[in-house]
């Protein structure tokens, strides 16, 4: 199906009262035309593959789903693990942990969260102690790694979703994620969500998936309500325009982006001596640190956070109104997932690319590949925009 509307409400869908109590708690008022595709049939145990393009509400089209078909009986012993929702990166893990948990609020959910870079040991006493687990939502090598030990029992988890899909399916995780596979029953549920689905996903389908349902609402313009311009610099000149947008422009809160760790460090360090404030995280950082970064900036104690391409993918923080490509991104899959940041669930949103004289073709190819256009930035950028 492409974006139809069929006009259904969370009120139609014949969900759990206690979780339509945490739909509105959410302020969600009516489902996005993700949610109204997906979630019927992910209600009827249907296997999905839904690709929406970014802030568009992906994530309750599979946690009401998921939480809708739990079993919530008090009177059993232990819950065990029902669900599994897998996403590539930790910081994702704890953000889509935190709506199971707010959309679950009424139901008496248990829900955990696994990552790497933290102990073992704690999740283990996690998974052992006496409330058990109902939904368990992780990165691929620490479920794969509790499953192996035997300390987390995915026997009976019918419900299994991927979300930023084709990146767990890519080289990097794809071993892993056939791995945990094993440990699942033969008649589970597979749910998985992406804005972006390259080839590598066409064969897990084929391989796991049995007739699934499928969702393109990609569509609907990929980057609508994100203004998005470029500006010609030296790589040494690239502080000092970075300086200028801030002078000029309106940030409520800005993600900046680059293509190395060590720039990330750098350039947290220059802002900082440019006298604004700023927080950086990178994938060589201590996870409790990144933890710590990314609550707080989440929170606003902070405006501008330097990164790299390590919070690329579905981060959701809707006071971003303006992202900038210190770097430009090698391909244009970096490039919508990095810009996906602002103008989220239909906020408006800036999106500033440095281009140096080396990314111009890019900046060619990825506008070309995206249909998008991406222009010169003016003297002026109007504040209605962003
Ligand atoms: P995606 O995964 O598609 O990029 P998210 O699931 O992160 O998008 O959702 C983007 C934002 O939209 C979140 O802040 C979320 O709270 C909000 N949102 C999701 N569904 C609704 C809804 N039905 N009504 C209002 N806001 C919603
Ligand atoms: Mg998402």
């Amino acid at each position: 199906v492409t974006g139809t509307t069929l006009g259904l409400e969370f009120e139609d869908m014949g969900l759990p009262r206690g979780l339509l109590m945490g739909i509105f708690e959410a302020g969600f008022e009516r489902p996005s035309p993700i949610q109204e595709s997906a979630i019927p049939y992910g209600l009827q145990h249907r296997d999905i593959l839904a690709r929406a393009k970014n802030g568009t509400g992906k994530t309750a089209a599979f946690v009401i789903p998921v939480l809708a078909q739990l079993k919530l009986d008090n009177t059993a012993s232990r819950p065990s693990i029902s669900a599994l929702i897998l996403v590539p990166t930790r910081e994702l893990a704890l953000q889509t942990a935190q709506v199971t948990k707010t959309l679950s609020k009424h139901m008496g959910v248990e829900v955990m969260v696994t990552t790497g870079g933290t102990t073992l040991k704690d999740d283990i006493i996690r998974l052992q102690s006496p409330a058990g687990v109902h939904v368990l939502v992780g990165t691929p090598g620490r479920v794969l790694d509790l499953a192996g030990k035997g300390v987390c029992d995915l026997s009976s988890c019918g419900v299994f979703v991927m979300d930023e899909a084709d990146k767990l399916l890519s080289v990097e995780f794809g071993t892993v994620v056939e791995g945990l596979l094993a440990y699942l029953p033969p008649q589970r549920q597979v749910m998985c969500f992406s804005a972006t689905f390259p080839v590598g996903v066409k064969e897990f389908k084929d391989k796991h998936m049995s007739s699934p349902y499928e969702i393109n609402l990609m569509d609907e313009l990929t980057l609508k309500g994100v203004t998005q311009y470029y500006a010609y610099v030296e790589e040494r000149q690239k502080v000092h325009c970075l300086n200028t947008l801030f002078s000029k422009l309106q940030i409520n809160q800005s993600i900046i982006f680059c293509n190395s760790t060590n720039r990330v460090e750098l350039l947290a360090k220059k802002i900082t001596e440019l006298g604004y404030s700023c927080f950086y995280s990178h994938a060589k950082m201590l996870q409790s640190h990144r933890n710590r970064v990314f609550h707080d900036f989440r929170s606003g104690t902070c405006r501008n956070l330097v990164c790299s391409d390590l919070l690329t993918r579905g981060i959701d923080i809707q006071a971003v109104n303006v992202v900038i490509n210190f770097d430009f991104p090698k391909n244009s899959e970096t490039y919508l997932h990095r810009i996906g940041r602002s103008g989220r669930f239909g906020h408006l949103g800036l999106a500033i690319n440095l281009v140096t004289y080396e990314d111009r073709f890019n900046l060619d190819r990825i506008e070309r590949e995206l249909g998008t256009e991406i222009t010169p930035i003016p003297r002026e950028v109007e504040r209605g925009l962003y």
